[in-house]
């Protein structure tokens, strides 16, 4: 019974693949993530298919996409080493998150139904001492991850890390990497866990990406790397001749298939909720580039300027050398450069994609990187095989290709500050994806280079991703819509009847004033008066206008233009309503101003 279910789960998104009067899905276990107990319940890892055969959940594709690069790198591992039998994944991920005070949490509308402040005027202090990154934890928040910790060690999630982030109130936590399956499992898993644990020390766990406006959001980054049955880690410089080739091979190979589809890694981590943290000042930009660092990038500019496989060397000790270039393994397995501003970055011995949403499942964007992975082996095997046919010798035949290689996928590397807006317009130059719009994005899903990649590594057919693209449409719209109910209630339950009453307050002051006379002043007052009428008036309009485009927007049939409708007719609301409340909430008194204030969100710990 355990090993296959058959739940019915008509209401879980499914894209048009299940109508309700065929309902059936079933639920497989996957034995390669530990089951579990979590209090009485004991949990199964499982994998979750209509009855027609296509994937419902991540788990499917992922595991489709884990064994496409097990086989495919295992093939080009036998270049280099004939005793590899298989290639694993490892994933490392880093969660942030941010913690608020229950009590304010619970009267804070926005925060309770849509994650993040709709609405809140900027703190006097924020983030700009940047004194809280290496600061003590607060007391409170380290009963919280102790007891976190404690509970996830129970289930064999192996946490390691835990330290403040940049903004005020906001955290991480990293456990030991893991084979990719597990850890993503373990990864859901412990948002869970966070929750329920939060809720003990009477906190909630904000995962949206971007809960305040003005301080830093909350990623996910997700460390990738290969390693062989045999122990060998992929992405890291070795000590022979042999392994630095091996090295720059996989190296090359990663670079070049995350420029082929870097629109559709964006497409992967892209969601109505990531997009405001995507492109703003603090994370990476709304374009996927690679960061190598100085060495590494020498190192293939050496490769691609070269004009034999000479360039790369092999002397008495088999000690890797390229001309020019001494000690190139030392240098190598020193180079720990940082560059935050990189979406997806070279970090020595893995790749660190850290564009991930921190609500998101890292199934997703593991998903896209592994097939994309898989496929640039598989055709970088057949074109090294076909030269080698051609009696070419084998080290030659793999210099060949990665020179070729280097030189095309030249455009996704950049080493330079990936938040300037030179590199926004450099990007556009050099034909990489620079669209920010989210539903948009989703579109690359559906490019035929994507649907054949997909196709070719027997990860999801075209009706599996024409479904989850269609959810990802539908999710936004939803998503911007319950936002927009929010604010709207907000605004004309909350706000403008509150500003009204103040408003009251100080004409009723006016009055009394003029009333005594004896040169007492009111203008201050009057103007005062003014400016609350100006802002509850936009207010009022505004929010009625963006009632008025959603109820346009909600007729719409088709869920692309749907949700193309929500994001250029009825989002463009939001941060306009914003300013107003916002400013009135510098005007009305405080003890009536209805809630909390981001300095109460942010530095009550
Ligand atoms: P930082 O914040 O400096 O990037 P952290 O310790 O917070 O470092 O997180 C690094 C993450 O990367 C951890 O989860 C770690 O286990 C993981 N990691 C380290 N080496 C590898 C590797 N070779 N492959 C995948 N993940 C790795
Ligand atoms: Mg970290």
């Amino acid at each position: 019974m355990l090993v296959q279910q058959e739940p019915d789960a008509s209401s879980f998104p499914n894209g048009g693949i299940r109508n309700t009067f065929e309902a059936r899905g079933y639920s497989a276990w996957d034995p390669t993530s530990p089951a579990f107990i979590v209090g009485g319940t004991l949990c199964i890892p499982t994998v979750f298919i209509a009855y027609t055969g296509e994937a419902l959940d991540y788990k499917v594709p992922l595991l489709r996409s884990i064994s496409a690069v097990n086989k495919a790198a295992t093939e080009v591992c036998r270049y280099f080493d004939k005793e590899v039998n298989r290639v694993i994944q490892y994933l490392g991920w880093e969660q942030e998150y941010f913690l608020v005070d229950e009590s304010l949490w619970a009267v804070r509308p926005d925060l309770m139904l849509t994650g993040r402040t709709l609405m809140g005027h900027e703190s006097a202090k924020n983030q700009q001492l940047e004194d809280h990154y290496f600061g003590a934890i607060p007391t409170r928040v380290i009963a919280f991850m102790a007891d976190l910790e404690y509970e996830c060690l129970k289930l064999g999630i192996p946490v390691k890390t835990r330290h403040n982030e940049v903004a005020p109130n906001q955290f991480e936590l990293a456990p030991v990497y893991e084979e990719c399956n597990l850890a993503n499992d373990h990864n859901q898993l412990l948002m869970t866990i966070m929750d329920k644990i939060a809720r003990r020390h009477n906190f909630r766990v904000l995962l949206h990406e971007k809960p305040f406006k003005g301080i830093n959001g909350s990623g996910k980054h997700n460390n990738w790397s290969l390693g062989t049955d045999t122990g060998v880690n992929l992405l890291s410089p070795g000590k022979t001749a042999s392994e630095n080739l091996q090295f720059i091979t996989f190296l090359v190979n990663v670079i070049s298939a995350g420029h082929k589809h870097n629109g559709l890694l964006k497409a992967a981590i892209m969601s109505a909720t990531n997009s405001h943290r995507l492109g703003a000042n603090e994370a990476p930009p709304a374009i996927i580039s690679t960061f190598l660092g100085t060495q590494v990038s020498a190192v293939l500019d050496k490769l691609e300027a070269s004009r034999s496989d000479s360039a790369i060397r092999f002397n008495a000790k088999n000690v890797f050398k390229m001309s020019g270039i001494s000690h190139i393994p030392a240098l190598l397995r020193d180079n720990t450069d940082r560059n935050r501003t990189s979406a997806f970055a070279f970090t020595g011995n893995r790749f660190e994609l850290r564009a991930v949403g921190s609500s998101d499942n890292c199934a997703e964007a593991m998903i896209v990187l592994n097939t994309a992975v898989a496929d640039e082996f598989t055709a970088f095997r057949e074109r090294v095989d076909a030269r080698i046919e051609a009696g070419v010798r084998k080290e030659k035949a793999i210099y060949e290709e990665l020179k070729s290689m280097i030189r095309s996928s030249r455009a996704i590397r950049f080493d330079g500050n990936g938040y300037s807006e030179e590199w926004r317009a450099e990007a556009a130059r050099r034909g990489l994806d620079c669209e920010t719009c989210a539903p948009r994005v989703f579109d690359r899903y559906l490019d035929p280079s994507s649907v054949e990649m997909f196709a070719r590594m027997g990860v999801l057919s075209k009706v599996e991703l024409e479904a989850r693209t269609e959810v990802k449409w539908e999710t936004y719209t939803k998503k911007i819509q319950i936002e927009g109910r929010v604010l709207g209630d907000l605004t004309m339950n909350h706000i403008v009847p509150i500003a009204s009453r103040y408003e009251a307050l100080l004409l009723d002051k006016v009055y009394k004033i003029s009333q005594i006379g004896q040169g007492l002043d009111a203008s201050a007052d009057v103007e005062l008066i003014k400016r609350i009428q100006q802002h509850t008036a936009l207010i009022q309009q505004l929010t009625h206008d963006m009632i008025e485009a959603r109820k346009v927007a909600n007729k719409i049939e088709d869920q692309r233009e749907k949700a193309l409708a929500y994001h250029d007719t009825v989002a463009v609301y939001f941060d306009q309503i914003r300013k107003h409340v916002d400013r009135l909430e510098e005007i009305v008194d405080d003890q009536m101003w209805p809630l909390p204030k981001y300095r109460e969100l942010l530095f009550l710990r």
